[in-house]
């Protein structure tokens, strides 16, 4: 009901202009409020909440400064409506059914999305790209396969949304079909799709606001210098390019970035935001804090604990004071309730171009693989009840999900990069790496020590902050 009120109030904002729009816009702020603040209704901590409010107004306001600048389309607005609004994220009839379906035979909500990686070919060659790929990596998941899966989270959860990852999802083909192809075949579904950029051509552009449930989160690593350095030379000028194919079609579009102990103060400067939102037309910003995993493993380039804490800063100054929707993984954990992995409910999986099914993209080990599953006659939600998969959402009951009022400290949210030791020792026992660098990994005991020794040290420092800003109010 009240998700029923909030989904109306929010189409008018969106249709609506000038004094209307205040006044709807308003009142749409106030039921927000009320639902996610006052009622609480899972009875989190009240400053959990208020980030989880913040956040929501900071994507709407985000939305709306780049409708009123002309550089998101109507064309693609009445198309998002319809499946980003009504469907991802307020729900429908349909998947309420599916949802209920789904608690009757499984005795837990369903996740919410997947994370696809079809294809490992990529145009680029990054330095420590997680994805260690390369134009020459040849493995792909077949159209059918792809289909299946989406159709499958689409039928037996309800999903409206879907995340699609690289390689580059740009360079993807099969059986003369693209990943826009995918996006066609599955209108009432919005996609997320990380992309480098410099494959987004005016045609592209144009085809993704036709379609009007796509928005690519493009690939920088702070400016030119900094994403040159580490992907190319002229990948930058390239990346400016497909920002301004999108803005004239108007597709929404945002910026995924990894956060490396060097690029990190860059992340803290106020100009850093005010470039892409104001100058770029960026409607979000996705922050990855460097996870040593992928080409080049290498401890060093995480992001120092004490850089850590004052990027959690500058998250708070984007929502609550400049209105921007920027998420920080890690330091975002606070407003999904912590780990969002191993197929939580309302959470998701990662599935990659060998069919492997892991839990979340950082956690590369995994236990099934999807088309063994569907060659077996079973389906996707087989692989949700894996042990690997049930010792993941033990550990996130155990530390917090449905503790309510007094959850574990949600400023080190992350399964594997917060809690490492607990991960090797509780969670990865009888898993398989998904390549060369996963396996040595796991069994060097050099990379266990810097991780738990980081663990520690920022256990140290964000036990403070999590007791005194969020629990003690
Ligand atoms: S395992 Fe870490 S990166 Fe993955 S969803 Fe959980 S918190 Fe996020």
């Amino acid at each position: 009901m009240v998700s029923e009120v909030l989904s109306g109030l929010l189409v008018k904002i969106l249709e609506s202009k000038g004094k209307t729009r205040d006044f709807v816009l308003r009142e749409f702020d106030k039921k927000l409020f009320r639902a996610i603040v006052e009622n609480n209704p899972k009875r989190r901590p009240r400053r959990v909440q208020e980030y989880k409010y913040f956040m929501l107004m900071s994507m709407l306001w985000s939305v709306l400064r780049n409708i009123d600048r002309g550089i998101i389309s109507h064309e693609y607005l009445k198309r998002a409506v319809q499946t980003l609004v009504n469907g991802a994220l307020l729900g429908n009839k349909e998947q309420e059914d599916a949802n209920r379906k789904f608690k009757e035979q499984y005795g837990t909500a369903p996740p919410a999305f997947v994370v696809i990686s079809p294809t490992m070919a990529c145009n680029l060659h990054c330095k420590g790209c997680y994805a260690a790929s390369h134009s020459g990596a040849r493995f792909n998941l077949s159209y059918s396969i792809v289909k299946r899966i989406l159709q499958e989270i689409h039928d037996f959860w309800g999903a409206r949304f879907a995340v699609i990852s690289g390689g580059e999802p740009m360079m993807y083909k099969s059986d003369g079909k693209t990943i826009l192809d995918i996006f066609n075949e599955f209108s009432d579904m919005f996609f997320l799709m990380y992309t480098n950029g410099t494959l987004i051509d005016e045609e592209k552009a144009r085809r993704m606001a036709a379609l009007g449930n796509i928005t690519p989160a493009i690939s920088v690593e702070g400016y030119e210098k900094e994403t040159d350095e580490r992907r190319g030379k002229g990948v930058y000028k390239k990346v400016l390019q497909a920002f301004e194919n999108l803005r004239k079609y108007g597709v929404p579009f945002g910026v995924s970035i990894t956060a490396t102990r060097h690029n990190a103060e860059l992340l803290i400067e106020p100009e850093f935001y005010d470039f892409y939102f104001d100058e770029q037309g960026i409607s979000y910003m996705w922050i990855f804090q460097y996870m040593p995993i992928g080409r080049g493993i290498d401890t060093q380039l995480m992001p120092t604990p004490e850089q850590r804490l004052k990027m959690l800063e500058r998250w708070e100054v984007c929502l609550k004071e400049e209105r921007r929707f920027v998420a920080d993984f890690w330091n975002s954990g606070i407003v999904s309730d912590g780990c969002i992995a191993y197929g939580r409910p309302g959470g998701y999986l990662y599935i990659d171009w060998n069919g492997n099914i892991m839990p979340c993209v950082f956690v590369p080990y995994y236990v099934d693989n999807i088309k063994e599953i569907f060659a077996a006659g079973k389906t996707i939600n087989d692989a949700l009840f894996s042990e690997f998969f049930k010792k993941g959402r033990e550990w996130q009951l155990r530390y917090g999900y449905e503790y309510g009022a007094q959850p574990g400290n949600w400023f080190m949210p992350c399964s594997i990069r917060d809690h490492y030791d607990n991960f090797k020792r509780h969670i990865a026992s009888m898993v398989k790496p998904e390549d060369e660098n996963a396996k040595v990994a796991l069994e060097d005991p050099s990379y266990h020590k810097a991780m738990v020794e980081y663990d520690e040290k920022y256990k140290k420092l964000s036990e403070k902050l999590w007791r005194e800003k969020i629990l003690k109010n």
